[in-house]
């Protein structure tokens, strides 16, 4: 039976499971606080291990029958789903800002429309797929991409849709099955998803949600020999876990992890625009991934790079996210807030000098300022480690190898951003070892394009074919001729 909906900023959602079609209530529920002003939200289910049972029973039932189906044949429950998000854009705006704290604005004008198009393109990109010939003299290979089964998918919450439909719509547009394990912390959008699904006709089972603790419901749920794969976006530790569990199985994973990202400004650099795509890191209240967060600038243009980003700090409205001029929102939980404000506290400590911020904000309890600091060590905690908070980091190099050597130099290889006249700064950002780097700019994304990180920021690259080459399995079918 399913529960009464919770009201929301006036959004009516479901705090039950979604599984073989049908909302499912459960006896245990945990309580879900907003970050903008700790208000209670109501109560979400807690996954028992009967629904995690109930979940990978359903997908398997279904698996047959959408795998049967051809791409072209899918793409129009596909695209049903991506309208249905579409007809629910409000709701997802208010839902996420309210559960997440993310911008109101970033939502409508980033977030929902990127969640639709990740369903609709990859549906598109699918058609692509089939059967990809290969002659030789001696055989005709026909290459098939099958899909690979029941697929299980973790998502963090600091961008709960976004990152659950990037991965769910080229499981689902390759014939998989799919159980979406939501974030504790932000699950309302991921249950608003479960609706679109629904009224796009989805059958049973396609698409099932799961909600409930990692340890938990998401340890069981990836522990499963029955899993073909799982799909992950969050913390270092977590990845770990997962890896361990799912390799007793051998089951791949795709694991998209943290960032601690260098952000390079050469001595040739357009220090405006730089300093006006450094404030942007503060984004989120920080809490983004591919952020630079470690700034590296070339110590002839360190205080004009630092007087110019300052000026555009002191303009930022740190506040409620729901509001539309403001730019940095709250921390996703007081545990959070607590680990930022200490990450600060030992580098102040420990002799980093502060060049901005350091405090909490006068906002409200999950609000930190802008923060700097420099001072630092390479071995510094707060250079190593990711903060995930608006906190940033300043370090000046002498030339391009120091410079390549700083931003080597963690344990973390997810993105970069390198500001410089563009030769030279193409130069220098070949030689950094990341999954990706923006020359001059800042956060260009396209779906055909890989994702990922290298060394501890992941394993696997998502993205146009990358995603289906995890998603699928891959199979040569040869006829000698
Ligand atoms: P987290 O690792 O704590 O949790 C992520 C998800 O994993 C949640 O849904 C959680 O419930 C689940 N989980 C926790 N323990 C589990 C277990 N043992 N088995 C299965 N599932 C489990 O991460 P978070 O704090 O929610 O998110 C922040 C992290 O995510 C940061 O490190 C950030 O850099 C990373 N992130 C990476 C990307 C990327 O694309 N590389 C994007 C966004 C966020």
């Amino acid at each position: 039976m399913a529960s009464q909906p919770l009201q929301v900023a006036g959004v009516a959602v479901s705090p039950d499971h979604y599984i073989d079609g049908q909302r499912v209530a459960s006896a245990s529920r945990f309580a879900l606080h907003s970050p903008i002003d700790q208000r209670l939200l109501g109560e979400v289910a807690e996954g028992e291990p009967a629904h995690v049972e109930a979940a990978i029973a359903a997908a398997e039932r279904a698996f047959p029958a959408w795998a049967a189906l051809t791409a072209a044949e899918r793409q129009p429950y596909l695209d049903r789903f991506a309208d249905e998000i579409g007809r629910r854009a409000e709701a997802f705006c208010l839902l996420e800002s309210n559960d997440a704290g993310v911008l109101l604005s970033r939502m409508q004008h980033g977030v929902v429309p990127r969640a639709m198009q990740n369903i609709r393109w990859f549906a598109a990109h699918a058609l692509g797929l089939q059967d990809r010939p290969i002659d030789t003299e001696q055989a005709h290979h026909r290459v098939r991409h099958d899909p690979a089964g029941v697929v299980v998918v973790i998502t963090p919450w600091n961008a709960p849709l976004m990152l659950s439909t990037w991965k769910l719509g080229p499981a689902l547009a390759a014939g998989n099955t799919c159980i979406l394990k939501p974030p504790e912390w932000a699950p309302l959008t991921c249950s608003l998803l479960a609706d679109a699904a629904h009224a796009a006709g989805l059958p049973p089972g396609v698409f099932n949600v799961v909600q409930g603790a990692g340890a938990t419901t998401g340890a069981q749920l990836v522990a499963d020999p029955r899993i073909a794969r799982v799909s992950f976006t969050g913390s270092v530790p977590t990845a770990k876990r997962i890896a361990q569990a799912a390799g007793a199985n051998l089951v791949p994973c795709s694991l998209e992890l943290g960032g601690k990202s260098p952000f390079i400004v050469l001595e040739d650099a357009d220090i405006d625009a730089a300093a006006a795509t450094g404030a942007l890191m503060y984004r989120n209240a920080g809490q983004v991934c591919l952020a630079g967060t470690r700034f590296l600038v070339h110590q002839r243009v360190g205080d004009r790079f630092v007087a110019a980003m300052r000026a555009t700090v002191e303009r930022l409205q740190v506040g409620d996210p729901r509001e539309p001029s403001t730019e940095v929102g709250p921390i996703i939980h007081p545990r959070q807030v607590e680990r930022v404000l200490g990450y600060i506290d030992r580098a102040v400590a420990g002799g980093a000098q502060l060049l901005w911020g350091g405090k909490p904000h006068p906002f409200g309890a999950q609000y930190v300022q802008p923060t700097m600091l420099t001072g630092l060590q390479q071995s510094d905690e707060i250079v190593q480690n990711e903060v995930f908070g608006p906190v940033l980091t300043l370090q000046t190099f002498a030339g391009d190898d120091e410079a390549v050597a700083l931003a080597n130099g963690t344990d973390y290889g997810l993105g970069g951003v390198c500001y410089g006249e563009t030769t030279h700064a193409t130069a220098v950002a070949d030689r950094v070892r990341t999954g990706f780097i923006w020359i001059n700019s800042f956060g260009i994304r396209d779906l055909a394009a890989p994702f990922g990180g290298i060394k501890r920021s992941g394993i696997g690259r998502e993205g146009g074919d990358w995603s289906f080459e995890f998603f699928c399995d891959v199979k040569d079918v040869v006829v000698p001729k």
